[in-house]
């Protein structure tokens, strides 16, 4: 995990062990926003922001329900937990969950460091949840909003002083995404970064990879409106999903050249094929 000033009150946290942290830095006191999978690691970014900033953590808000961006979530259970209410029952699934050897081993499939984070994970539920909106901090500097897109709870916070968006899994930086889940919607997903485009935020800060800019964001709006309106077509064809798979459209996207297609990607292009 390394950790990055982005602007006097905020540090990113890149990470490879599931989804970035973020740190805010209010008046008097800490938000921090998602946890990654090791509660190890988030123990100790948290831990060296307390101490940089010298104030304590009162707030941890968590951009959707997936287990990557909560499962150390316990780093953080003394504070208060903010969530979107329409993912209750994917939240309450992963606290409820209990990681037996089998699930280990197929969860260690797609997250790197699982098996590592699964011995000490503990997740709960958030403490407020939110339907749709709301503005977080003393003088209101944080806005939570609930978008959709990636997953019904997918979220957005906004850090309002340094023009700061961070986005979720809304942007999944120099990698094939992955946008498979049931409750995804590639419209609303769209909608989502049109948005944040036209407010011209100077820094994005992605679920996983590095910051990026609004440039970057714009390569992955016009990614999904053309992989959209593609698949579409395709769809208008009825082709097998096998002959769609290998449309250079889903090849030619917005990550470096040697990123690697998973298979949660192709998984992700049928899901979405065979939902239009
Ligand atoms: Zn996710």
């Amino acid at each position: 995990m390394s950790y990055e000033e982005i602007s006097k009150s905020v540090v990113f946290a890149q990470n490879d062990w599931g989804s970035n942290s973020v740190c805010i830095a209010l008046e008097k006191e800490l938000y921090f926003i998602d946890t990654g999978l090791n509660t190890s690691r988030a123990t100790k970014f948290r831990k060296a922001m307390e101490t940089k900033f010298n104030r304590k953590a009162s707030t941890l808000i968590l951009t959707h329900g997936h287990v990557d961006h909560i499962l150390a979530m316990n780093a953080y259970s003394d504070l208060e937990v903010v969530g979107a209410e329409i993912g209750k029952k994917r939240f309450e699934r992963i606290a409820k969950v209990e990681l037996t050897e089998e699930m280990i081993e197929n969860m260690d499939k797609f997250f790197v460091g699982f098996r590592e984070s699964a011995k000490e994970a503990k997740a709960f539920l958030p403490t407020k949840w939110v339907k749709d909106k709301i503005t977080l901090g003393d003088n209101q500097e944080i806005i939570f909003n609930v978008v959709g897109g990636h997953s019904s709870c997918s979220s957005s916070i906004e850090y309002v002083p340094d023009g700061i968006i961070i986005t979720g899994d809304l942007m999944q930086v120099d990698v094939y995404p992955y946008f498979g889940e049931p409750d995804t919607d590639v419209e609303k997903w769209i909608n989502a970064l049109k948005t944040w485009e036209e407010k011209d935020y100077k820094v994005v800060l992605p679920g996983h990879g590095k910051a990026v800019d609004i440039k970057y964001l714009r390569t992955v709006r016009i990614f999904f409106e053309q992989m959209l309106a593609t698949t579409k077509e395709l769809k208008k064809k009825d082709l097998p999903v096998e002959e769609v798979l290998k449309h250079p459209i889903y090849t030619d996207g917005y990550w470096p050249e040697d990123a690697i297609r998973k298979p949660a990607y192709d998984f992700s292009i049928k899901n979405l094929y065979n939902n239009l």
